[in-house]
């Protein structure tokens, strides 16, 4: 008889574009085994460096809406106008089922959504940049984004901000060692509870 796999937990990043979750959830995923990515759906163009597949999978809004009709996600949201992202029940089920623990790097209101669903399951962990002035200089220095995507995502973090307390646990990324370290230690305690 095979036996039964503990399913594996979840852990949620949420920030306003720019304060750093991609680069603490990269951190964690090198610092610690057993956590497997969730790769979402988007319909935004990929940026240089990004992988279809690795990334995210890099669909069209047509296709995303496909999927939309047949029920493949867990929570999706228009993050931007026409930029369509969303978290593939595939994904989570496949690396629950092995028993591994999940990452997901979503928006706010994804994020709020996924704890919603799964419970004490899921830790939700909301990245804080030290201020607006701070967020801004970040993504000009990523230099990913043009002038237009960065005001357009500089307004949204605003509200997004104003989320933060309902997160299980908020790290402010100011100093990035200190934060790597708050990220790891609050993951391995929820996992080790
Ligand atoms: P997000 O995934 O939240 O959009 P990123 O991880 O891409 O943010 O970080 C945005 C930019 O800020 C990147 O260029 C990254 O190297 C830089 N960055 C991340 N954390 C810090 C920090 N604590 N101090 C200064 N720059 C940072
Ligand atoms: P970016 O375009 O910078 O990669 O991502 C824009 C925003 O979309 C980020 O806040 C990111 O966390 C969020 N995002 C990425 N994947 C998902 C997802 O599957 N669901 C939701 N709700 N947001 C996502």
């Amino acid at each position: 008889m095979n036996k039964a796999v503990n399913k594996g937990k979840l852990i949620i990043f949420s920030a306003p574009s720019g304060a750093g979750k991609t680069t603490l959830v990269k951190y964690l995923m090198s610092a610690m085994d057993n956590l497997v990515f969730s790769i979402s759906a988007c319909s935004r163009k990929r940026r240089a460096g990004e992988k279809d597949g690795r990334d995210y999978y890099f669909i069209s809004v047509k296709e995303f809406k496909e999927k939309i009709k047949n029920d493949e996600f867990v929570e999706w949201e228009e993050v931007y106008s026409d930029y369509f992202y969303g978290t593939l029940r595939s994904e989570v089920q496949r690396i629950r089922n092995s028993g591994r623990h999940v990452v997901f790097d979503v928006d706010v209101k994804g994020g709020l959504n996924i704890k919603k669903i799964f419970g004490d399951d899921a830790l939700a962990v909301f990245v804080k940049p030290p201020s607006v002035k701070a967020l801004k200089q970040r993504l000009k220095q990523r230099a990913t984004d043009d002038d237009r995507e960065i005001a357009t995502r500089l307004a949204k973090a605003k509200n997004e901000l104003t989320f933060a307390d309902q997160f299980d646990v908020i790290i402010i990324n100011d100093d990035l060692k200190k934060a790597k370290k708050q990220t790891l230690e609050a993951v391995q305690n929820f996992l080790n509870r």
